[in-house]
């Protein structure tokens, strides 16, 4: 507890326990080349529906859970620019290293987002990945602020379990 490492920072590893997942919830960690295939933050939407509106475009995620999807979804597509411009400038990492990573993820599950005032939230999210072919899973509530109008991904505490 009280790592402030968040999702996506170097060494994710070194964090998570190992799953039981089966190779049937195996999914190749792939990128987007149709309209139609899911989006990969689990919500059975189109990508252009769902994270492609906010990776691709210019709209702004209006709640924290919103923005956690979109950022879960940019990991799989290593679009650490995205992720970065997300990323609240007084946490933020200079850069990423994405390209180094071999997460396959596999999918997301929101559990619970709180949000006590209107710039405060935490979202509580599991999200299941495979390294070399082992399975792990993330477990982390996110800490989210609001200002100038857009939520901003500020850290996020790993729950070991
Ligand atoms: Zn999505």
């Amino acid at each position: 507890m009280g790592d402030t490492a968040g999702i996506g920072v170097v060494g994710l590893q070194d964090y998570v326990t190992v799953s039981g997942l089966t190779d049937t919830l195996y999914m190749k960690n792939r990128h987007i080349s149709e309209a139609t295939d899911n989006c990969p933050c689990s919500t059975k939407q189109a990508y252009p529906l769902c994270c492609g509106r906010f990776l691709d475009a210019d709209e702004i995620p209006g709640t924290a859970e919103m923005l956690m999807r979109t950022r879960y979804t940019a990991y799989t597509l290593q679009r650490e620019d995205y992720l970065l411009a997300t990323w609240h400038p007084a946490t933020r990492p200079a850069s990423m290293d994405l390209a180094e990573q071999t997460h396959q993820w596999l999918g997301l599950t929101v559990m619970h987002h709180q949000q006590p005032d209107s710039d405060h939230a935490t979202v509580e999210f599991v999200a299941r990945y495979k390294i070399n072919g082992r399975a792990y899973r993330l477990h982390e509530i996110s800490r989210f602020v609001r200002e100038n109008g857009r939520w901003w991904y500020v850290d996020g505490d790993i729950l070991l379990d």
